[in-house]
């Protein structure tokens, strides 16, 4: 597999957590998370099982960093 990962991969979603933030995951673990009920873990190593409305919530800073950086982005998106 050599897909190019980008931003276009990854969707802001949020969960239960103790902090209240948004986390970005990756778009294609979302959908089998809405289906399945599956944890999703998200590009700092957060897991959780989405609940909320994310756009209401402050975004992780960990999470936002790889975000913003592409080459960290692509390198964990392998293993997401
Ligand atoms: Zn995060």
């Amino acid at each position: 597999m050599t897909d190019t990962l980008t931003q276009e991969d990854v969707e802001l979603h949020t969960g239960i957590d103790p902090d209240k933030l948004a986390h970005y995951v990756k778009r294609k673990h979302i959908i089998n998370s809405v289906v399945g009920g599956f944890e999703l873990e998200a590009l700092c190593g957060h897991r959780f099982v989405q609940k909320q409305d994310p756009n209401k919530l402050p975004i992780c800073r960990p999470c936002k960093e790889i975000y913003n950086d592409p080459k960290a982005l692509a390198s964990i998106m392998q293993y997401l």
